[in-house]
């Protein structure tokens, strides 16, 4: 079966971030992407049971259907140019607890910029896996490698899959942060001018110089 790799890494990603059938996860190969089939819980999962989509979104039949999700999925990769490799959607307790409130995540700490800009926009609400919620996180997703999704949970990619969980684990964290901090007032939110020479900073963080 082609792809075996990237199909193992997808099983154990899988089993690492995701409960019960909630979330979904994929990774771009050559001709298109390999995503997680929809419903299938985490003791079920197995390579085989993994779903490849081409990029023109075409699914061949002899495979168990992909996530409901799949069009945002498709609908990230096409309108990036390279960049991402890898997305993880979950529903981690505090991203959707501001998510349900329709808030996304101001610039109350300076680890926000890892998302790539000043805030973590919440994408407004559409039912799941319809179109219309990809055009929304669409929307969310400018210049950005993570987004809340209004009433259901969060999104982040990644150059490849660890760094998508990674970044996935740190919005979970910043999430509950926020929370916290809102219950004794309104924290301080950092100017544009200091997150942009945090989000700056980002570009280079933790590479380390080959001598190291
Ligand atoms: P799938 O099982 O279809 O991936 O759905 C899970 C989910 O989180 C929908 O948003
Ligand atoms: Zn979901």
């Amino acid at each position: 079966m082609k792809y075996q790799q990237q199909r193992q890494a997808i099983v154990a990603a899988s089993q690492a971030v995701s409960h019960g059938t909630t979330g979904n996860l994929s990774v771009r190969v050559d001709e298109g992407f390999l995503i997680t089939p929809t419903g299938v819980g985490n003791d079920d999962l197995s390579t085989e049971k993994i779903v490849f989509i081409n990029r023109e979104g075409d699914i061949a039949a002899d495979q168990l259907l992909p996530s409901s999700e799949w069009r945002f999925h498709h609908d990230l990769y096409q309108n990036d140019h390279n960049t991402i490799n890898a997305i993880v959607h979950t529903h981690s307790t505090y991203a959707t607890v501001l998510a349900c409130h329709r808030k996304g995540i101001q610039a109350f700490h300076y680890m926000i910029a890892e998302a790539g800009g000043d805030s973590i926009r919440c994408a407004e609400y559409a039912t799941f896996g319809t179109q219309q919620l990809s055009d929304n996180i669409i929307v969310a997703m400018e210049d950005r490698k993570a987004c809340l999704m209004a009433n259901h949970g969060m999104l982040a990619v990644g150059y490849d899959l660890s760094s998508a969980i990674n970044l996935a684990s740190q919005v979970e964290e910043l999430a509950k942060q926020y929370v916290l901090a809102l219950q004794i007032g309104d924290p301080v939110i950092l100017s544009e001018q200091e997150m942009n020479i945090n989000i700056e900073k980002f570009k280079t963080y933790g590479k380390q110089n080959d001598s190291n």
